[in-house]
């Protein structure tokens, strides 16, 4: 979703962008300065059409049983209007909105209130206080990684009263879904306007506030870079994180809790999505560390891309193949389910191996072993702004030997496994493998551009040893 990438960077305002000693083009860091008609038309297509998207999508699981084709048909054949559809379609309830504004407000508590315990006591896990990447102004953000213990305490919630408190039905989700949504809504639309009027009034630190001076663009794409309130509260970490991965796995469970009070079982299928889909919200939370240097955090601004995307895009859409079991209660045979599983588990397997290389790599500088040997490398240079000339390297054994983002491989393939769980009867779960295959497609290609830019005939070196991007031999 995010624009593409201009050439030229305004001088004088990006003091760490950076440039190879044979190349001309300055690097941009994070997002553009200069809005290109494309990226504005995107912007504006994406403003417009995604909260519609997210709407269609919900509704036609409760109007339509998942087809996304019905509500379409009736609509052109003149069998129903759209008033019919909006008619029939839950609005905001009080009681919605109490729940939203108490799980907001918890996982605000657990964020800003309880500093992280659980690095005392699990080995190997990196938590409490960190270092983010340094920011174009210069700036070393310091973080209270604490997601795990948030997952940890909000899960353990979750089950003491599924299976003995009884405060709540587990189905409480699901029973408010649509309601949930308009609230969802409701803060995302908030808290990216709340970021744009802070990034004039009070920006956090102003010198890595980008203004393109075209307002669409920067509502969309942010102006502040890791908008704060307060010491601790990033707006960044905590709205990419929680409250959306926190409720995934909920959200996930609820839809199981209503298969089986539907159905009086919870399908194969729907486990697998829970277990699948539950491995990887748990690995995001054990990785929030890493998670910091990486593009969502490094490079991207904070605005409705992340603000709404994070509240409404992710937690909805995201989620939908157990929504979609919940209509489509799917029994796998045997062999279907062994072999998604194992599928899954490879794609994550590929995922969080080829991550952790490059961190390892990275971390030691070249000093440690992928794959039991020593690492190879291209060594690369680059100039920043202030023409200091600094060196790093790019892996090039390892999985980082056979394509240039075999991470993203593994995490395609992982994603192609929670849809192959709903059996092919209907297009609707497979939107996630579209979606992300969009998504990190697009990510290659912006990545790619700013390397390029940043490294010059390094990353050509680079591209020249490793000539594939996701599919040794075919992309
Ligand atoms: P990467 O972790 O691949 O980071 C890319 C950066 O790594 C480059 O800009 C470059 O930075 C450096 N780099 C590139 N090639 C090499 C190399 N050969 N050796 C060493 N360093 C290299 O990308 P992301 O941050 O986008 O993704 C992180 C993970 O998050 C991925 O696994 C992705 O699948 C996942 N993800 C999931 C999403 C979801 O919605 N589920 C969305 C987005 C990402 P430098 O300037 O330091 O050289």
């Amino acid at each position: 979703m995010a624009a593409r990438q201009e050439k030229k960077p305004s001088e004088g305002r990006n003091p760490k962008s950076t440039q190879n000693d044979t190349q001309t083009s300055q690097a941009q860091w994070g997002r553009a300065w200069e809005v290109d008609w494309f990226s504005l038309a995107s912007i504006l297509f994406l403003l417009m059409f995604a909260p519609l998207i997210v709407y269609y999508f919900i509704m036609s699981c409760d109007q339509y049983q998942c087809s996304l084709t019905d509500p379409l048909v009736d609509l052109l054949t003149g069998n129903k209007h759209l008033s019919d559809i909006w008619n029939k379609t839950p609005t905001l309830t009080y009681r919605a909105a109490g729940i939203y504004t108490l799980w907001v407000t918890f996982q605000v508590v657990l964020y800003v209130f309880i500093p992280d315990f659980c690095h005392k006591f699990i080995p190997g896990y990196v938590g409490g206080v960190q270092e983010g990447a340094v920011t174009p102004a210069g700036v070393v953000n310091k973080y209270e990684i604490n997601g795990l213990q948030a997952w940890i305490i909000t899960h353990v919630l979750w089950f003491a009263n599924a299976y003995y408190f009884h405060w709540f039905s587990p189905t409480i989700i699901f029973d408010n879904w649509i309601p949930l949504l308009w609230c969802a809504n409701i803060l995302g639309y908030a808290v990216s306007t709340f970021a744009m009027i802070k990034s004039y009034l009070f920006p956090t630190n102003a010198k890595d506030c980008k203004f393109t001076g075209n307002f669409f663009y920067d509502y969309m794409m942010g102006i502040e870079f890791n908008p704060r309130i307060g010491k601790w509260f990033d707006f960044k970490l905590f709205f990419n994180g929680r409250p959306g991965i926190v409720a995934w796995t909920l959200i996930n469970l609820s839809y199981a809790a209503k298969q089986q009070e539907l159905y009086g079982q919870v399908t194969n299928s729907m486990i697998l999505v829970n277990v699948l889909q539950g491995i990887y919200v748990l690995d995001f939370f054990w990785n929030e560390s890493w998670y910091l240097k990486t593009i969502d955090i490094c490079h991207d601004h904070f605005g409705w891309y992340l603000g709404w995307g994070d509240c409404v895009w992710l937690p909805y859409l995201y989620t939908l193949q157990g929504l979609y079991l919940v209509y489509h209660p799917v029994q796998l045979g045997t062999a279907n389910a062994v072999g998604i599983l194992l599928w899954g588990l490879i794609g994550y397997y590929i995922f969080r191996t080829t991550n952790h290389q490059k961190d390892l790599f990275r971390r030691t500088n070249g000093n440690c072993k992928i794959w039991g040997k020593k690492p190879e490398y291209i060594e690369c240079s680059y100039m920043s702004a202030d023409g200091t000339k600094h060196y790093s390297k790019l892996l090039t054994s390892g999985f980082w030997g056979w394509a240039r983002h075999f991470n993203y491989t593994g995490d395609l393939m992982g994603s192609l496994a929670y849809c192959l769980t709903c059996g092919f009867d209907h297009i609707l779960p497979y939107f996630y493998i579209v979606y992300m295959t969009i998504l990190l497609t697009h990510r290659c290609i912006r990545d790619e551009h700013r390397c390029f830019s940043k490294y010059g005939k390094d990353w050509k070196r680079y591209t020249a040893a490793v000539p594939y991007r996701l599919v040794p031999g075919i992309f």
